[in-house]
């Protein structure tokens, strides 16, 4: 049986880099390249029902070996991010990590810089070569969910309920749920996996909004502008002091929310501020958007027809779903610590692909790949780490077979 490593070394090889440019679904076509491919392991594997849809998603299904329990569905996302170089992926293994730097062709990943290394001590470390991202975010998952149901299938003595495993494209620009078929999924609730290091669990995420002030000014002389001219830019930048200055990413961590001022193009004639908007609570999400709305308008009544603000709501902190079927969270906790992991709950200062299906009626927390530093030539992976989430998704499949 193909182990988990084997399995990464190999899809980390393929291109699958999506596009926030492209207005095709997916972005690039080398994902449905990767999806074909992923449908022949999953082939191989001996699944049921494997079907890869027009826009690329890739589903099967792992057979019952018990009746009546509850179909739970594992699902991770087949691009990788366009932050950084995704073609000519060459992995690098550090066996025995030393608890030193590694160094690569034109980087080194101290433990100066990222001291987590030092809890992998002795451990087997994948890393890219330096140039380009890794891809553990997302293809150490799939290779851990592959890894799990081929264990499965290859034990049937093992109880488990019908198990559903999901490939998506397009995740790092947004759009991994778009178009995907929660009935066709048809799992009563699911875990994406793909998290960062062992142990995250994570079932909470931002309230999440964009907001647009577009300003109009009126540009004329400025030797004789005096009571004319309205100065579009500097209108902006007034709106921008009016914001509390404190809450802004930097200066926020935890369960803190903030107004991200994203962008700000602006000229006597006219400007635009983007910001997103950030909050784990409801009520103070909800203030925010009120604040920045009252903010605006206080400026609208000095200047009557200059500015406009749209404020658009982007996704929901998944929290809210788990209410009634917090088992679906304590699952994942109780399967970690089985297999000798301890949890780490923690909120995500982001969004998920899960938080937008819990909202499609797919409750679906997130778990750790083992991953860190995605996005980048730093990136790395422990081996252990990726053994213990394949034990997890199998340890999630076996308990839940007992909640009929
Ligand atoms: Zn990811």
């Amino acid at each position: 049986m193909k182990q988990v490593t084997e399995r990464f070394l190999t899809y980390v090889k393929h291109h699958t880099t999506s596009d926030d440019t492209a207005s095709t679904f997916p972005s690039t076509n080398r994902q449905l390249q990767f999806a074909d491919f992923l449908a022949k392991e999953c082939r191989e594997i001996g699944l049921q029902d494997i079907a890869v849809d027009r826009y690329g998603y890739v589903m099967a299904t792992l057979a019952a070996t018990v009746e009546g329990a509850p179909t739970i569905g594992f699902i991770s996302h087949m691009d990788t991010s366009p932050d950084a170089e995704g073609a000519g992926v060459m992995p690098h293994i550090v066996e025995h990590y030393d608890g030193g730097s590694i160094p690569l062709s034109h980087i080194s990943i101290t433990p100066e810089e990222f001291p987590v290394l030092q809890n992998y001590i002795g451990d087997t470390i994948i890393t890219a070569d330096g140039s380009t991202l890794l891809g553990a975010d997302d293809k150490a998952g799939i290779a851990e969910i592959l890894t799990a149901v081929a264990y499965l299938k290859a034990h049937p003595e093992i109880p488990h309920g019908k198990i559903r495993i999901g490939f998506t494209p397009d995740e790092e620009i947004g759009r991994g749920v778009d178009f995907f078929d929660v009935e066709a999924f048809g799992a009563d609730f699911a875990y994406t996996i793909d998290g960062g290091e062992i142990g995250e669990l994570q079932y909470e995420n931002f309230n999440a909004a964009h907001a647009t002030i577009t300003i109009k000014g009126k540009n004329v002389h400025p030797g004789s502008a005096k009571n004319v001219m309205v100065n579009a830019a500097l209108l902006g930048a007034e709106i921008v002091a009016m914001l509390p200055e404190r809450e802004i990413p930097a200066k926020t961590e935890g369960v803190e929310g903030f107004f991200h001022l994203v962008s700000f193009q602006g000229t006597v004639s006219s400007a635009t501020l983007q910001y997103i908007i950030r909050d784990f609570d409801e009520t103070t999400f909800g203030h925010r958007k009120n604040m920045m709305t009252m903010l605006v308008d206080r400026k609208k009544e000095q200047y009557p027809n200059a500015i406009t603000l749209e404020i658009r709501d982007e996704y929901a902190n998944m929290a809210s779903c788990f209410k009634d079927c917090m088992y679906i969270v304590d699952l994942a906790e109780e399967a970690m610590e089985a297999v000798g992991v301890t949890p780490v709950i923690r909120p995500i200062r982001g969004g998920t692909d899960g938080a937008r299906l819990s909202y499609m009626n797919l409750p679906c927390p997130n778990i750790f790949t083992g991953g860190h530093n995605f996005h980048g030539p730093y990136e790395f992976i422990p081996v252990k780490s990726m053994e213990k989430a394949v034990e997890t998704i199998v340890k999630i499949a076996e308990l839940g077979a007992k909640r009929k």
